[in-house]
C-alpha cells in the first residue's frame, strides 16, 4: 500500500495544459508552510468527452513537476472507475477511486448479510446503532462493498500483485446521503473485504452542484461532518484499516461556504482530508481567454454561444448535479456585445460581484465538450494567452481554495 499524505487536493486538468499553473499554487502553499499534495484526477467520462487518455494526464503532470522542480509527492487519480473502465488507467495511476455507487441496494451473496450481522456485534450501541440497523444497512451496502473488493483485487492482479497505490472508495454519486452510522458499517464491510481503503467519499447532506457553492443546511452539514470524522477514527481503531484513512470530499468544485467548516474540523481533530475539485480549472482557462481580450475574448464568446445552442445535450449527463434556470442565461447576442470585464464578471466565482451569473457558470462548466471539439483552436488560444490563463488558474486555486482551507 502506498500511504496517502495527510492533506491531498484533487485538481482536474481537462486539456492537459494547466498542470504547471496548478502546481505553482502548491508551491505557494509549501512556501506558506502547508504540505499539500496535488492529485490530478480525470474520470473516464471526461476522457471520453475530451478524447484523451490517462497517459496524457500522466505526461502533463510529470512535465509540470519536472519543469518546476517539485520534489514533494504528487499523485494521479483514476477517478470514478469500475472494472470495465479501469484497465487503461492502470499503468499510469497511483490513486484509484473505486466508484461503487451504482451497486448500492444490489443484493449481496446469500447468507452474507446474516454472517455480517453476526460478525459485527461491536457495532451495536455506536451512534445509536441497533441490530436491525446493521441488518438494514448491510442489505443496502454490502453488495457495493463486495463490488469494491472485486475492483480492488482486479487492479492488484493487473498491477502484477503489487498494491503500491492509494485506494479510495466512493459512494457519492447517489441520491441519499449516508449517515455517520452507515459510514462506520460500510467501513467495517470494506475492512472485511481486505481493502486498504485510505480515502472514503460519502454522499453528504445538501446539494453539491457543479462549479457553484453548496446548497444546503450548513449547521446540519457541520454536525454530520464532525460525526463522520468520529466514524473514520473508530473504523481505523476497530477494523485495522490504514491509519491514514480519511474523508474525501467530492466537492463538484467551489463549495466555498463549507471550507471554514472543514478547516475547523480538521484543525480541531488533527484529521487528514482529501478535497476533490476538477471542472472549475477549465472555467479559469476560459476566464483567462476572456480576460486577455481580442481573439481570446472572441473565442470565449463562441464557446458560450455553442454551449447555449446545445445546452440540453450538454446538461443531460449532469442533470442531477446542476440547477440551471434557462431564463437567467443571457442570449449569445447579449454576450457577443460584452467586454472582458463583463464576461469575466459573469463567469468568475465571486459571489460579491453583482455581475456573477451561476447559471452561465454551470452551463460553461458542463460545456467543456465544446472546447474539446474546437481542438487545436482551443489549445492554441491557451498558448497564445498563456500568461493570463495561468494567472487566473493559479489565483483561483490558491486564493479561493487553498488559502481558505489550509492557510491561517
Ligand atoms: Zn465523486
Amino acid at each position: 500500500m502506498r500511504a496517502v499524505p495527510k492533506f491531498t487536493f484533487g485538481v482536474g486538468d481537462r486539456f492537459g495544459q494547466s498542470a504547471a499553473a496548478q502546481l505553482q499554487s502548491f508551491i505557494r502553499a509549501k512556501a506558506a508552510g502547508v504540505d499539500l499534495v496535488p492529485v490530478w484526477n480525470k474520470s473516464n467520462r471526461e476522457h471520453l468527452i475530451v478524447g484523451s487518455d490517462p497517459s496524457a494526464t500522466r505526461a502533463a503532470a510529470d512535465r509540470a513537476v519536472k519543469d518546476l522542480g517539485w520534489e514533494a509527492e504528487y499523485l494521479l487519480d483514476a477517478d470514478h472507475i469500475n472494472c470495465s473502465t479501469v484497465d487503461r488507467y492502470i499503468p499510469h495511476c497511483d490513486f484509484f477511486t473505486l466508484d461503487v455507487a451504482d451497486s448500492i441496494g444490489e443484493p449481496a451473496e446469500s447468507g452474507a448479510i446474516e454472517a455480517f450481522v453476526d460478525r459485527h456485534s461491536e457495532l451495536i450501541g455506536q451512534f445509536g446503532i441497533r441490530r436491525d440497523d446493521v441488518e438494514r444497512t448491510a442489505k443496502q451496502f454490502l453488495g457495493a462493498t463486495q463490488k469494491a473488493g472485486e475492483i480492488y483485487r482486479h487492479i492488484v492482479a493487473q498491477k502484477g500483485g503489487e498494491d503500491d497505490f492509494v485506494t479510495e472508495v466512493s459512494m457519492d454519486e447517489t441520491d441519499n446521503p449516508q449517515s455517520p452510522a452507515e459510514i462506520l458499517i460500510i467501513l467495517a464491510a470494506l475492512a472485511d473485504e481486505k481493502i486498504p481503503v485510505q480515502t472514503f467519499a460519502p454522499k453528504f447532506t445538501g446539494r453539491f452542484n457543479k462549479g457553484v457553492d453548496y446548497d444546503g443546511d450548513l449547521a446540519q452539514f457541520e454536525k454530520e461532518f464532525d460525526a463522520n470524522l468520529v466514524a473514520i477514527a473508530r473504523a481505523i481503531e476497530t477494523y485495522g484499516l490504514p491509519s491514514s484513512l480519511k474523508l474525501s470530499v467530492h466537492s463538484g468544485s467551489d463549495k466555498f461556504s463549507l471550507y471554514p467548516i472543514i478547516k475547523r474540523a480538521v484543525k480541531r481533530t488533527g484529521a487528514g482530508i482529501h478535497l476533490k475539485t476538477a471542472g472549475t480549472h477549465w472555467l479559469e482557462e476560459v476566464i483567462g481567454l476572456a480576460d486577455a481580450g481580442g481573439s481570446g475574448l472572441e473565442l470565449a464568446k463562441e464557446i458560450y454561444a455553442q454551449a447555449l445552442a446545445r445546452r440540453e445535450a450538454l446538461c443531460e449527463p449532469y442533470a442531477t448535479v446542476i440547477d440551471i434556470d434557462s431564463a437567467k442565461l443571457p442570449t449569445s447576442e447579449t454576450v457577443a456585445g460584452w467586454n472582458s470585464t463583463q464576461f469575466t464578471g459573469a463567469l468568475r466565482h465571486d459571489q460579491s460581484n453583482p455581475a456573477y451569473n451561476p447559471h452561465l457558470r454551470q452551463l460553461l462548466h458542463v460545456g467543456f465538450k465544446i472546447a474539446a471539439q474546437l481542438g487545436d483552436t482551443y489549445t492554441a488560444a491557451l498558448h497564445e494567452n498563456a500568461e493570463t490563463v495561468a494567472r487566473n488558474v493559479g489565483e483561483n486555486l490558491y486564493d479561493r481554495h487553498i488559502v481558505p482551507l489550509f492557510i491561517d
